[in-house]
């Protein structure tokens, strides 16, 4: 996908200018890109619309390549209809007790996303939180609330058999107030499909709570279905905003620009994991990136733009197609990484990057290792820079001590320049890399 979008972004750079038809010839393929992401097609289709006038009106600016400009256009067009008024990470949950209503279907990720939700309140905003279960149908679900409940540190309303929904809710309106609860969050029971027993349920409560904000908690790989899902809840129930869960899997996440332009409710706040921490307020242009399926290459470009000479990334763009990544490029990354923010600023911007980044991650690479790394670089002759692999046992040893670090710091470094150098390749063969660093020259 990402491909043909660079295919046709080449023509243009290529052509040097921006004429009303190579408007026309990429937006169809950004068209083909939004309903590959799963964005419905009335939606995709109003969207190019608005992007053509702007794009045709906007005609030539000579400073940057027409590529550049297209992408950088259907961009901000995106981020547009993606942000709202609101501030996503602000619910509107003054006036204790707070009613939070969480609504959606079956195995969307309510339960869960409740528990997230209440821990980031007691956490970041210190709220006294009460949760309740509504889920009657399947014992084991209150049970999954109370242990999430225990394990974060919030407390759950305690579990009385046989009662209704809408009981239950008093119960928790009733206990929040006497409890002196900030907030006290509804997590109801859902279907596999929609259908009325659901509806008239959710809709009982809600008229018990009268809930200050009602948030849909909807699967984010499911596409059209999540779409559908909202504009049903919305009509019926009347939504504050969404949440989208499973944003860490590969969806596109075109659900979101659909249910943005469809209900113009608010995304809120994306799931990243199963992990109680694993919620992220809604940020417009990650979730741009990742339908246009190109990264975050626009603000890459724009941040890369700032710091990095055209000719030299020029020249080692053209080394690193042909495979060759020494450590005097390593060095000139890590240099560049401090710069822009750390390795996992630069990598989660790239696309196909985001595991390794989170793998560097997980190994604890901040920008003291980063320091160090460079210092262990320089620490080596210039034939050794340029030709890691001689590296043996004894030359490692004096690099190491050189710059006050262990071999296993070093052979760590050596590891990560092949796999660079491996994924840079590979980005070089797919015209990725190219397309990531059209921008500096
Ligand atoms: P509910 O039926 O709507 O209450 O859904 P649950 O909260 O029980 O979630 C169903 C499954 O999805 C559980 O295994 C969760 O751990 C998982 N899940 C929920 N949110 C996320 C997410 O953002 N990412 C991933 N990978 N899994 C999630
Ligand atoms: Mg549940």
């Amino acid at each position: 996908l990402s491909e043909r979008l660079s295919g046709v972004f080449d023509r243009l750079t290529k052509q040097g200018a921006l004429s009303e038809d190579d408007v026309k010839t990429a937006l169809r393929e950004v068209r083909v890109a939004l309903l590959e992401a799963d964005v419905s097609l009335p939606v995709a289709r109003a969207f190019i619309k608005r992007v053509q006038d702007r794009a045709t009106g906007q005609a030539v600016t000579k400073s940057v390549t027409p590529g550049q400009q297209v992408v950088k256009i259907v961009h901000d067009a995106l981020v547009e209809t993606l942000t709202g008024d609101e501030d996503p990470g602000k619910l509107k949950i003054d006036n204790p007790p707070a009613p939070i209503l969480m609504v959606g279907l079956q195995g969307g990720g309510k339960t869960t996303t409740t528990a997230k939700l209440a821990k980031r309140l007691a956490e970041r905003e210190g709220k006294k939180v009460l949760m309740a279960s509504l889920d009657v149908y399947r014992p084991a679900a209150m049970d999954q609330l109370a242990i999430l409940g225990t394990q974060i540190g919030v407390d759950t309303l305690p579990i009385v058999p046989g009662q209704k929904p809408v009981d239950i809710a008093r119960r928790a309106k009733q206990q929040a107030t006497m409890g002196g609860y900030d907030v006290y969050m509804l997590d109801t029971a859902g279907r596999l499909h929609i259908d009325e027993t659901l509806m008239q349920e959710v809709e009982d409560v809600r008229n018990v709570v009268t809930p200050r904000e009602t948030l849909l908690v909807v699967d984010g790989l499911t596409g059209q279905v999540a779409v559908e899902v909202a504009e049903e809840f919305d009509a019926k129930i009347g939504i504050s905003g969404v949440v989208l869960t499973r944003m860490d899997g590969d969806g596109r996440g075109g659900a979101a620009l659909s249910m943005r332009a469809v209900t113009g409710k608010p995304i809120r706040f994306v799931g990243l994991g199963e992990k109680m921490e694993a919620l992220e307020t809604f940020e417009p242009d990650r979730i741009a990136g990742r339908i246009l399926g190109m990264g975050d290459i626009v603000s890459l470009v724009e941040k890369a733009q700032q710091t990095i000479e055209a000719e030299q990334a020029e020249r080692m763009m053209k080394r690193f197609q042909k495979g060759r990544f020494n450590m005097n490029d390593l060095k000139m990354q890590l240099e560049q990484m401090l710069k822009m923010g750390g390795m996992e600023g630069i990598m989660g911007m790239m696309p196909g990057m985001g595991k390794m980044a989170k793998q560097v991650e997980a190994a604890g690479f901040d920008d003291k290792i980063i320091r160090q790394q460079i210092a262990l670089i320089q620490s080596m002759t210039k034939l050794e820079r340029a030709n890691p692999q001689i590296l043996q046992a004894s030359r490692k040893k004096r690099i190491a001590k050189g710059a006050g670090l262990d071999v296993s710091d070093l052979n760590k470094l050596l590891k990560m320049q092949r796999q660079m150098g491996d994924m840079m390749k590979k980005m070089g063969k797919g015209g990725m890399l190219k397309q990531a660093m059209k921008g500096m020259f």
